[in-house]
């Protein structure tokens, strides 16, 4: 019998709240669900609400009665915002994070390197923002529990799959015993020790690395700014590597690398974790300044993902589906792309708007995004933590040199998670303008957010289904283009017309945006009247032409949902 744990986890800023598991026994019959998640992480709390937002009832099994423990990821990206913007709670992230772009790497106590990340007017979101993971658990918790098309069982752990006639039949623990659960679609997203995984024994592919990193958050009255520090070989830890990020509350996150040799135990003793923070310390100008520790654990940087996240009815997105190394904040934000991706493509099939065939792009297109994450990810893991004496040597070699070569120095720099372009996927139109275009997002990018007026920007306007950006000062949508858009939406797609740049409202257009100074088309490439831009349920990029007519529309959305053409 899953008896989970019923006491409150321990925290000296976060206030856990432990919700009462969900009873069989108050629900003796088990209907046949069309969509069940597995896990309420991040990442499955997301997928849960993308998939209300496109019209599809979910059930989610979660195996604790409370979010997790300690701040885990803490530094969300710009991207990452976008998505929780669409599920609604990006608001509240932004009244409690703390913003940032700029970076700050040390060699031996002296800085050679400082980063700035991209930021324009046209931006409504930071390019990072730090938050600890339980208050956006929570966050996205709330908005869960409001949606009616989501229902959460706490204290419900999965134990046992079985898959046949297209149908996923699981088993759930509960604290009064199991119930066996059938569904059409059964989502893995059971965090990085995936039962799921095991349980179909599917085997993740890729490197783990040696390098062994301590994570401790403490509270200190530090007064310094928030931005990224990342120390290289400090004389109290020689040949490792130290970073250190505020979070709010007053906490701020030490990550060190273990000696070689040293085991977790003993890093994680707490002598040994004071001699070292107060090390960090008194070698950034602190010495003697009181802390107090929240939470500490160990980790090991890893790059590994499934060759494929379906598995028959199972699909795979988060952890469960592959580990990355955190450094370039990746864990998380690259999860919450799994989520509105997986639900976007999971919806249109469940609702019969496209064949089963949708989800082999799901898996590519993600796939893809993990191999070229660890592809990055590990250059920047063998620089932290060198995995062979070659590695080491060039890496020393970099470090030294960087104190009088500045040419050398944003080799320090690792690259931070960035949304993956799906350049080559198969839903994007190859009959389309694209490569006309001299500028703009391209196939498979995400959107260049437009700042539109004061606290207005395009990316408020779009989600939800597919978005159609028709640039034009006409008065009207030429009428066969609605005929096009009209028949999809008697179809049951959600299709929605935003004409740019028109004075009037633009009869025809659900919406219509003002672009006075021409901004927002220089800002898409756009010259002429009549071009257009199609936007997948993810807003990325599926067409793009400098004259739309219907027949092109038609066809970029029979490929958009994998449809054979007409
Ligand atoms: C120590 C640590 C530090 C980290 N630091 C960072 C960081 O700084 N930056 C970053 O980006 N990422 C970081 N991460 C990674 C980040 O926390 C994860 O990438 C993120 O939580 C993944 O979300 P998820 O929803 O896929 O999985 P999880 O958050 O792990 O959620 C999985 C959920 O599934 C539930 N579950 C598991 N098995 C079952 C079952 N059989 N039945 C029902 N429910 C089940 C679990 O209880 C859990 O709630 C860190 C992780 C750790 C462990």
């Amino acid at each position: 019998m899953h008896q989970p744990a019923a006491h409150p986890r321990s925290s000296i800023y976060y206030q856990y709240k432990v919700f009462q598991p969900w009873l069989p026994s108050a629900h003796p019959k088990q209907e046949r669900q069309k969509v069940v998640l597995v896990g309420a992480g991040p990442v499955g709390l997301t997928a849960a609400l993308e998939l209300a937002r496109h019209g599809v009832p979910s059930v989610l099994l979660e195996s604790e009665l409370q979010v997790s423990e300690g701040s885990r990821a803490i530094v969300f990206t710009r991207r990452s915002m976008e998505i929780l913007q669409q599920v609604g709670v990006a608001q509240r992230v932004t009244e409690n994070g703390l913003p940032w772009r700029f970076g700050n790497s040390y060699y031996r106590g002296q800085q050679v390197y400082r980063l700035e990340a991209p930021h324009d007017a046209d931006d409504r979101f930071f390019p990072m923002i730090n938050l600890q993971q339980q208050y956006l658990e929570e966050y996205l918790i709330d908005a869960v529990l409001a949606n009616p098309l989501i229902e959460l069982r706490w204290g419900n752990r999965v134990t046992h799959v079985a898959q046949d006639q297209g149908l996923a039949r699981v088993e759930v623990d509960t604290p009064e015993g199991p119930y066996p659960l059938e569904t059409r679609w059964l989502i893995a997203s059971d965090g990085a020790r995936s039962g799921l995984r095991s349980l179909l024994n599917l085997k993740l592919e890729g490197a783990s690395f040696e390098g062994r990193f301590v994570i401790a958050d403490i509270r200190i009255d530090l007064p310094l700014s928030t931005e990224r520090r990342a120390f290289f070989d400090p004389d109290w830890n020689p040949g490792n590597t130290v970073l250190l990020h505020r979070e709010p509350h007053g906490i701020w996150r030490v990550d060190y690398q273990l000696p070689a040799g040293e085991t977790p135990e003993q890093a994680l003793k707490p002598e040994a974790m004071k001699a070292r923070i107060d090390a960090l310390m008194a070698q950034i100008g602190f010495a003697g300044l009181p802390w107090e520790m929240d939470w500490c654990s160990v980790y090991s940087a890893r790059n590994l993902t499934l060759p494929d996240y379906r598995c028959g009815n199972v699909l795979f997105m988060g952890d469960a589906a592959h580990l990355l190394p955190i450094f370039g904040v990746r864990g998380a934000n690259t999860g919450f792309q799994d989520a509105q991706s997986l639900a976007w493509h999971l919806a249109m099939v469940v609702r019969g708007l496209a064949p089963e065939a949708l989800l082999a792009n799901y898996s590519r297109e993600r796939v893809g995004a993990a191999r070229e994450i660890i592809d990055e990810a590990g250059k920047s893991t063998r620089f932290m933590t060198p995995p062979s004496r070659g590695f080491r040597l060039l890496r020393d070699a970099v470090l030294s040199l960087s104190l009088t070569q500045a040419f050398v120095r944003p080799l320090y720099h690792w690259r931070t998670s960035r949304p993956h372009e799906y350049t080559r996927s198969a839903l994007n139109s190859p009959g389309d303008d694209t490569l006309l275009f001299k500028a703009g997002p391209g196939h498979g990018a995400p959107p260049q957010n437009i700042r539109l007026g004061a606290d207005d920007y395009l990316l408020d306007h779009l989600g939800g289904g597919f978005d159609l950006l028709y640039f034009t000062q006409e008065t009207a949508v030429p009428a066969a283009l609605l005929q096009v858009v009209n028949a999809a939406r008697a179809r049951g797609l959600a299709l929605r017309v935003i004409a740019v740049g028109a004075r009037q409202p633009v009869t025809g257009a659900d919406q219509t945006l003002l672009d006075a100074d021409g901004h927002f088309r220089q800002r898409y490439g756009v010259t002429a009247d009549g071009a257009a831009y199609l936007l997948r349920p993810d807003q990325h990029i599926c067409a793009r032409w400098l004259t739309l007519d219907a027949s092109r529309l038609q066809a970029a959305l029979n490929t958009a949902l994998a449809q054979p053409a007409a």
